[in-house]
């Protein structure tokens, strides 16, 4: 890829930025369709937000990555917010849209295009979450946007989850028990859509996994994991012993990006050449 003085700009801030797949991601991508952009990683301390923003601007970015600490704080310096950025409460994709900044949350739109990928259907299912964070918020909408029937989040601290529960219950009520519910048991008997939103199981700690009996749970469930290093978590792998199809975090991250290159260029990349330079990458760390 040569960078000209032509070449337009793309990026993430973070803080840190430094472990980003997004940067090999999206420039392999970009010059899979050889586009004349740039993707790079730009560390921005929470502090500086406003300032990097305003240098962005000025320079003329075509729109950029946003990852921790500032999914929530950028959201008051932009000129608009896509409705289901709103709902979750994060921005993570930012576009110069002919000079208004505009908000969007593609890791939403990526797990249900990983889903769809994987032919599942989810209107009128139900669905369990396991965890209650950031990545669950998106996963919430996505499934909620599908028209899911019904929708359990598995937490910690029910008292604390019930505001965000609420939230979300607008065409349907948001459930929350906690692990140690008697009602685990039906709820898992009756999901067609599992999905793990909490850490356990990432490397390097890759032994443990969510506290639930595998085997109580419905025949024929799909079970996925937003995790996606391992490729295949312990959790994955006991569900695909008792003969789940299951679907790890890949698709999520690289449908995320894929989301956020078309709403920047207009073109839609290769989600293989994407995930082939995801696996180059994770296969080097
Ligand atoms: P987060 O905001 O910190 O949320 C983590 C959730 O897991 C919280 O609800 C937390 O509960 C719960 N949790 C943490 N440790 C737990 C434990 N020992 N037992 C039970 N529950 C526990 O994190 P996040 O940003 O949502 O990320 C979660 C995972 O998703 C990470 O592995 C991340 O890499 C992955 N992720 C993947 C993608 C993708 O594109 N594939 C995107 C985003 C995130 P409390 O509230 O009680 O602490």
């Amino acid at each position: 890829m040569m960078v000209k003085g032509t070449t337009k700009n793309l990026g993430i801030i973070g803080c840190p930025v430094e472990h980003s797949l997004s940067p090999i991601l999206q420039n392999a991508a970009l010059q899979d369709k050889g586009l004349d952009y740039i993707y790079i990683a730009m560390p921005v301390k929470p502090e500086s937000l406003s300032t990097a923003f305003a240098g962005m601007k000025e320079i003329g970015f075509v729109g950029f990555n946003i990852t921790i600490p500032h999914k929530i704080a950028i959201m008051e310096l932009l000129d608009s917010v896509d409705a289901g950025a709103k709902m979750i409460g994060a921005v993570n994709t930012v576009v110069n849209e002919n000079g208004v900044w505009t908000g969007y949350n593609t890791d939403s739109m990526g797990f249900i295009s990983s889903l769809k990928n994987n032919g599942v259907v989810m209107h009128d299912k139900q669905a369990v979450i396991l965890g209650a964070g950031g990545a669950a918020r998106a996963v919430i909408w996505g499934l909620l946007e599908e028209g899911v029937s019904k929708l359990t989040l598995v937490v910690r601290d029910r008292e604390k989850t019930m505001p965000m529960a609420q939230h979300f219950s607008q065409r349907i009520e948001v459930e929350v028990i906690e692990w140690q519910s008697t009602e685990l048991k039906t709820v898992l008997n009756e999901c067609d859509i599992l999905v793990n939103t909490t850490p356990l199981g990432m490397a390097p700690k890759v032994d443990v996994m969510p506290a639930i009996d595998m085997a109580t749970l419905k025949n024929g469930a799909v079970v996925c994991d937003a995790i996606y290093t391992p490729i295949k978590t312990k959790f994955l792998a006991e569900a695909e012993k008792l003969g789940h199809k299951i679907i790890n975090g890949e698709g999520m991250l690289v449908g995320q990006g894929a989301a956020a290159f078309e709403k920047w260029t207009g073109i839609t990349p290769s989600e293989a050449v994407m995930t082939k330079a995801l696996h180059e990458a994770l296969l080097k760390k």
